[in-house]
């Protein structure tokens, strides 16, 4: 083995007199024990600005330069990259490497080996070719590396890039490549997979409660999640492996989509244009935005585009944490789950700036937290649309103004306790009026009406026992659910309730009512309507005696 590493090494420094001594990058030394190398740190770099230079001009060049100690992330670039590495293998067998470039956007990119005949070889790809120029059918850039026994070679890789030129170079020994790429594909499964059932999933909730805000989820999910896809390379591979040009708008457009329904999505589900007008107009504007880069993807650079969409995808974002805070602040329960969404995916964020920025080390965690934040941040919305559906139910059952069971509880909570007396129980309804009514809000006007109306209701929920129900039923009429209570029980809370709002109501405007009782033993009552007829007919009676009084239904 050493024997063998000395003998590349001579050989090595031959070579170098013999092509002309060109000070060259040190080579990666591939033996047995290799596995996987980050080469970043060994290639060398040429900027072409022209981006006109040949193959046979660069291998010649001298300018190639060490690569920079952050790496060959060039940013946004006209210029065509040019990146150099040699592996030498010591061995006595020939040995097969990959090599692998994981930014799978870049839009050119050329691979050069030289073969055993000492010819140069050329693989010409990048997301601007269809898929199938790729030696590897995986996501990422994928070029096999072979260098025979004893021998160094040298290889050469240009890249050119719209978007930004992120070279994440790696070489891998065969088995490490199938545990990597294995492990790789088993969490993007479980990634896609998981947006897939969140998907399917809230569109049947939908074709159930039709709530609009389910189908703005919805496409802001599918537009999300597709986003990723596209990010990943997945998007290409599997999708629209065709139609490179596609491929690289879809990202455009898949990221102004993700705005358009992430904020229509967050305006339907806070209801924000009832609570918060302004900011909900400002909303529409950034949307509008969005849309805008969607259609200017269609004909301006991407290079162009993309600062702007970047900037407005901040915009967005701000805004809806805004909206969701104000939501929270104001009580309405489901923004706290909105929030803790949002919030999965700012961390999300965070750990990946943090580790952009050098402060967290660059490991899976890191590099996927974002993505894996997004997926979190999906679940929760979920979780948070299921709480606006039960608000939601909750609000349809409750009263506006006296914030009381309104009509439609009292139907379901009186049907529930009469079948529940049927099976050898007793319930009671009183049906409970406000006395002429109508004369009080003459006199004194529609809105102290409504206090009065406020006021009656706080009354009767604290002066009937617990595990009644007193519900508005309309206008100025109460209706109260006694469950196991018979006739004689119901008409002494009945009673005592009348005598309450008499007493209690201000002597310059006082209040009283009439109430109408029937309990399940005081007829044979087919159903819980009749019961009720009975209880109105008894309320009926009380106004026709002279009002502020209780009367009992008698058959
Ligand atoms: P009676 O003693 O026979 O029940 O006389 P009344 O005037 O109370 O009965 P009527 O049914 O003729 O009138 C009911 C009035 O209740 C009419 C309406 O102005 C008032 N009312 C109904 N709903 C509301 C409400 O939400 N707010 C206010 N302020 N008044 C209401
Ligand atoms: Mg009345
Ligand atoms: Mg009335």
């Amino acid at each position: 083995m050493q024997r063998c590493r000395l003998q590349a090494l001579l050989m090595f420094l031959m070579l170098g007199i013999a092509t002309g001594a060109v000070a060259r990058e040190p080579a990666v030394v591939i033996d047995a024990g290799s596995s996987y190398t980050r080469i970043v740190p060994v290639v060398s770099v040429l900027e072409d600005p022209t981006g006109k230079l040949e193959f046979e001009q660069v291998r010649s060049s001298t300018a190639f330069k060490p690569a920079p100690q952050i790496g060959t992330n060039f940013g946004f670039s006209q210029s065509a990259w040019w990146v150099r590495f040699s592996l030498s293998n010591p061995g006595d067998d020939d040995r097969h490497f990959v090599l692998r470039e994981d930014y799978p956007l870049i839009d050119h990119l050329e691979f050069w080996a030289s073969a055993h005949d000492g010819q140069w070889h050329e693989i010409a790809t990048g997301d601007r070719t269809a898929f199938s120029t790729r030696e590897f059918v995986h996501r990422d850039f994928l070029f096999d590396l072979e260098v025979p026994a004893g021998e160094q070679r040298t290889f050469y890789l240009r890249a050119a890039s719209a978007g930004p030129v992120d070279l994440n170079l790696a070489i891998y020994g065969p088995h490490a490549l199938v545990a990597s790429v294995s492990g790789e594909q088993l969490a993007y499964g479980a990634y896609y997979g998981g947006f897939i059932v969140l998907v399917l999933y809230n569109f049947f909730i939908f074709l159930i409660v039709r709530d609009r805000a389910f189908v703005f989820y919805l496409l802001y999910a599918a537009s999300y999640g597709l986003y990723f896809a596209i990010h990943n390379g997945l998007a290409f591979q599997f999708l629209w492996p065709d139609s490179p040009a596609w491929g690289n708008q879809s990202l455009l457009v898949m990221l102004s989509l993700s705005l358009v329904f992430g904020m229509q999505f967050t305006r339907t589900f806070l209801d924000t244009a009832a609570f918060a007008p302004r900011l909900d107009a400002f909303a529409r504007i950034t949307q509008w935005l969005a849309v805008l880069g969607l259609l200017a993807s269609f004909t301006a650079p991407y290079a162009l585009i993309i600062l702007p969409v970047a900037i407005l995808t901040v915009i967005v974002t701000t805004l809806i944490i805004v909206l969701g805070s104000i939501g929270l602040i104001k009580g309405y329960r489901p923004a706290r789950f909105f929030m803790i969404a949002w919030g999965m995916l700012l961390t999300g964020v965070m750990i990946y700036m943090l580790k952009v920025f050098g402060v967290l080390p660059h490991n899976t965690f890191t590099q996927n937290a974002f993505q894996a934040g997004s997926l979190l941040e999906m679940v929760l919305l979920s979780l948070a649309l299921a709480s606006r559906v039960r608000e939601l139910q909750r609000q349809s059952r409750t009263d506006t103004l006296t914030r009381i069971p309104n009509r439609r509880a009292f139907d379901e909570l009186a049907a529930i306790e009469f079948d529940r007396a049927r099976r050898g129980g007793v319930m009671a309804l009183l049906v409970i009026d406000i006395d002429h009514f109508k004369r009080f809000n003459d006199e004194y006007g529609h809105a102290r009406g409504d206090e009065v109306l406020k006021q009656v209701a706080e009354k009767l929920v604290n002066g009937v026992r617990q595990g009644d129900h007193v519900c508005r039923f309309g206008g100025e009429e109460f209706a109260l659910v006694l469950p196991a209570s018979n006739g004689e029980e119901a008409e002494r809370v009945a009673g005592s309730l009348r005598k309450l709002v008499q007493e209690t109501s201000s002597a310059d405007a006082p209040i009283t009512i009439s109430v109408g009782v029937a309990s399940t033993r005081d007829g044979a009552f087919a159903s819980v309507d009749d019961l009720f007829r009975a209880a109105d007919s008894a309320l009926y009676r009380a106004k026709h005696e002279g009002r502020n009084r209780v009367v009992r239904y008698v058959p």
